[in-house]
C-alpha cells in the first residue's frame, strides 16, 4: 500500500473517531484518522467530565481526551491532518479529497462530531471575538469580575454558566422556556448559586456595542412582549449544535436536521462508509455513547474490508 492508501479513514478525532481508531489499529488494519484541528472534538472545551466511568469526581476533558490520543497511537493510529471535502464512492473503494489531495481506502468511518449552533441575529458575527463566544473555557477568563449571559438552557448552558461564575461578577442565564432542559443536577446548582440570575422566557432581540465590542443585550419575553435590556460585556450562545456532516449531503442519506441516517450498527446508506458519534442519528450523546459507536465501527469496518476478499 502506498502512503496515501488505506484499509480505513476515520473522518473526525473526538472521542469516537480515536476510539474507532485504537480497534481498527488493534485489528492490524491500515488505519488513518483525519483531523481538522487539535484531536478531541468537543470534549476539548468542556471543563470537567462527571459522566465517563472510572473517574471519580471528574476529570477535564482535554486532559481525557490528551490520553486517549495517547492510548490510540499506542497501537499504530497514523493521524493526518486537514479537512474533508468530498468522498468519491467507487464501490469497493473510496477516494478521499484532503486539501485538494487524494487518498484512497476500503472503508470510511464518518465521526465528525457537532458544532455549535448560532444565534442567527443581527450583529451576531461581527462581535464574535468582541463578547460574544461560542466557547466558555476558551473564552470565560477574558471577563473577569463583568457581567455577561449565557444563551440557552441545555446541559452545555448550564455547565457554561456555572463554569463562568468562577470569573464573571454576574450570570445571566436566558432561556426562552420557563424550564431548563438541562439534567436535574445541574438544574440544581444553578438554583443554588446566587450569582446567576435565571432570565425565563426570553430572547435575545438585539444587542448594544461601542468600539470597545458588546456593552449590552436586549431580551425580549415571549410570553409578556416586553424588553429589557441588560448591561453585558461578554454573551456565551449555547442554543444546541448541528451536525458537520455537509461534506457527505451528495453522498448518505441524512435526517431532517442533517445527522447521518445510521443505526446502532453505524451502517449509513452507502456499503463501507460507517458513521459514529454526534454526527449520526443516535438518542444520546456523551463520550460514553461516542465510545461506543466507535468501537462498533471499527468492528464493522473490519467485517466489510474481509468480505471484500471474496468480492471479485
Ligand atoms: P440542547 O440540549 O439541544 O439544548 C439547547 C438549548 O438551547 C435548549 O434549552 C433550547 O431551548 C435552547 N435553544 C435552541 N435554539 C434556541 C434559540 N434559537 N434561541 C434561544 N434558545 C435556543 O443542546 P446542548 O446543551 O448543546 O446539548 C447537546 C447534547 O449534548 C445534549 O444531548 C446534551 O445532553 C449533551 N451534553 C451533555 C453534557 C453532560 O452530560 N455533561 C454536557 C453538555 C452537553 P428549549 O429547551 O426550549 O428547546
Amino acid at each position: 500500500m502506498s502512503d496515501t492508501e488505506y484499509d480505513v479513514i476515520i473522518v473526525g478525532g473526538g472521542p469516537a473517531g480515536m476510539t474507532a481508531g485504537l480497534y481498527a489499529s488493534r485489528a492490524a488494519l491500515k488505519a488513518l484518522m483525519l483531523e481538522k484541528m487539535i484531536p478531541g472534538g468537543q470534549m476539548m472545551t468542556t471543563t470537567l467530565v462527571e459522566n465517563w466511568p472510572g473517574y471519580p469526581g471528574g476529570i477535564d476533558g482535554p486532559e481525557l481526551m490528551m490520553r486517549f490520543q495517547e492510548h490510540c497511537v499506542e497501537f499504530g493510529l497514523e493521524i493526518g491532518y486537514g479537512a474533508v471535502e468530498k468522498i468519491i464512492d467507487h464501490g469497493t473503494s473510496k477516494t478521499l479529497i484532503v486539501d485538494g489531495k487524494e487518498m484512497t481506502c476500503k472503508a470510511v468511518i464518518i465521526t465528525t462530531g457537532v458544532i455549535p449552533r448560532k444565534l442567527g441575529i443581527d450583529g451576531e458575527a461581527a462581535l464574535v471575538g468582541k463578547g460574544v463566544s461560542y466557547c466558555a473555557t476558551c473564552d470565560g477568563a477574558f471577563f473577569r469580575d463583568v457581567p455577561i449571559a449565557v444563551i440557552g438552557g441545555g446541559d452545555t448552558a448550564a455547565e457554561e454558566a456555572i463554569y463562568l461564575t468562577r470569573f464573571a461578577s454576574k450570570v445571566y442565564m436566558v432561556h426562552r422556556r420557563d424550564e431548563l432542559r438541562a439534567t436535574k443536577i445541574l438544574r440544581q446548582r444553578i438554583m443554588d448559586n446566587d450569582k446567576i440570575e435565571m432570565v425565563w422566557d426570553s430572547v435575545v432581540e438585539g444587542f448594544e456595542s461601542d468600539t470597545s465590542g458588546l456593552t449590552g443585550a436586549v431580551l425580549k419575553n415571549r410570553k409578556t412582549d416586553e424588553l429589557r435590556t441588560i448591561e453585558i460585556q461578554g454573551m456565551f450562545v449555547a442554543v444546541g449544535v448541528t451536525p458537520t456532516t455537509a461534506f457527505v449531503a451528495d453522498l448518505l442519506e441524512l435526517n431532517e436536521s442533517n445527522y447521518i441516517v445510521a443505526g446502532e450498527d453505524t451502517l449509513t446508506s452507502a456499503p463501507g462508509i460507517f458513521a459514529a458519534g454526534d454526527c449520526r442519528t443516535t438518542v444520546l450523546k456523551q463520550v460514553s455513547t461516542a465510545v461506543g459507536d466507535g468501537a462498533v465501527a471499527a468492528l464493522m469496518a473490519e467485517k466489510y474490508i474481509d468480505e471484500l476478499k471474496y468480492k471479485d
